[in-house]
């Protein structure tokens, strides 16, 4: 499958990305003179997922922003008593930062199995955040989206997983968004009128089509983990068919910190089986103040499996990747015990 032509723009800073963003991205309205509105543009980070999607015609777009060159937005550095991660990072810096293993291992482990070591020696935190949704009927070739009928997330207008309903539910299927849930991340988006800085969780949207509240003319600059959220036990658990490479189909992260042997704070978030990542809210009071027992695992393991919506989006049924979310959450709390 070809590459379709673009034109490529390669930035060197945030403010030079900004003014490229104002200029070509598309829905943006024109703001001054030289802006061209019939313009489209994509960012590229690494270019691990947004390629394979170009080479699919899932986006053709007129312009590509290679943002990789921006050097201000590629390390992690302590920032008073937290950390800073910028949105270039590559995800093989985070697996081996020993600052982050030691105070933010939930993070550490979930880096740890997004697709190979080749992978994450080429992607970026900030694209693991920003990936598109996955779907069965939407990560296609155009001549099999084609011969199959287009969907509500790409050229058509309904969707195949739940016929007569006008929502996509394609699913967001990043390995550390639910880590970084977990430690109550914040992250930077830069955009023509200066830096907004926002909690994870009020960047997704709950649809799988319009997933993710950017704006065209925006990029994410940051990513900021508090010092209230170091130095809990982590654990990340994924279901995946090929254990070496694939996308995650289900996947719990937990982030637990004890005092004097009872829970004094504990989050569970889940990937995979949602249009977003998401917490599951009523975890954190189930588990406060109480002594971690398989019991409470188990009941926490139910809420999390209920708070899972899984649809026909991937090759595993929905059933079983509900019933897997039941087990690793389950599982993911009691390792924490170890
Ligand atoms: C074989 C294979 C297996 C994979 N397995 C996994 C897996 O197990 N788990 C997993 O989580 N991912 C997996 N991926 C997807 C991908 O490798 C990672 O999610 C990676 O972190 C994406 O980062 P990137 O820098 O390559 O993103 P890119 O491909 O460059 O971009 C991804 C998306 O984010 C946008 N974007 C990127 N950076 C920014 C930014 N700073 N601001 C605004 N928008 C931005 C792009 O426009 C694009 O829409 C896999 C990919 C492949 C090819
Ligand atoms: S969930 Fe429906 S609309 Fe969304 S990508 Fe899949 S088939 Fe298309």
């Amino acid at each position: 499958m070809s590459l379709p032509q673009f034109k490529l723009l390669r930035p060197r800073t945030v403010a030079e990305a900004v003014g490229y963003l104002a200029r070509f991205a598309s829905q943006s309205p024109p703001t001054s003179p030289g802006q061209d509105a019939r313009a489209d543009l994509r960012i590229i980070a690494g270019g691990t997922d947004l390629i394979p999607s170009m080479r699919q015609k899932l986006f053709e777009p007129e312009y590509v922003l290679e943002i990789r060159h921006i050097a201000e937005l590629n390390g992690i550095r302590e920032q008073g008593s937290g950390v800073e991660i910028g949105a270039l990072t590559p995800l093989s810096t985070i697996e081996h930062s020993e600052l982050l293993r030691r105070r933010y291992p939930v993070l550490t482990e979930a880096v740890s199995t997004v697709a190979s070591p080749v992978i994450r020696n080429m992607g970026t935190i900030g694209g693991n955040i920003c990936l598109d949704t996955r779907c069965l009927w939407y990560n296609q070739s155009l001549t099999w989206r084609k011969a199959c009928g287009f969907c509500i997330k790409k050229d058509g207008d309904l969707c195949h997983v739940a016929p007569g309903g006008t929502k996509c539910w394609a699913a967001f299927s990043g390995d550390t968004p639910p880590a970084l849930l977990c430690l109550n991340a914040e992250i930077e988006i830069a955009g023509p009128s200066g830096t907004r800085r926002i909690s994870l969780g009020d960047f997704y949207t709950g649809a799988g089509d319009n997933y993710r509240k950017l704006q065209p003319n925006e990029l994410l600059t940051r990513i900021f983990l508090p010092e209230t959220s170091a130095d809990y036990r982590g654990v990340y658990r994924k279901l995946r068919i090929r254990g070496s490479i694939d996308y995650p189909l289900a996947g719990v992260a937990v982030a637990l910190r004890r005092s004097n042997g009872h829970i004094a704070d504990a989050k569970v978030a889940l990937t995979a089986v949602n249009p977003a990542p998401v917490l599951v809210k009523r975890a954190t009071e189930m588990l406060a103040g109480k002594t971690l027992t398989e019991t409470l695992a188990e009941a926490v393991g139910d809420l999390a499996a209920k708070t899972a919506k899984p649809l026909t989006t991937s090759a595993l049924t929905p059933e079983y990747r509900r019933e897997m979310i039941r087990v690793f959450a389950k599982r993911a709390l009691l390792a924490t015990n170890d």
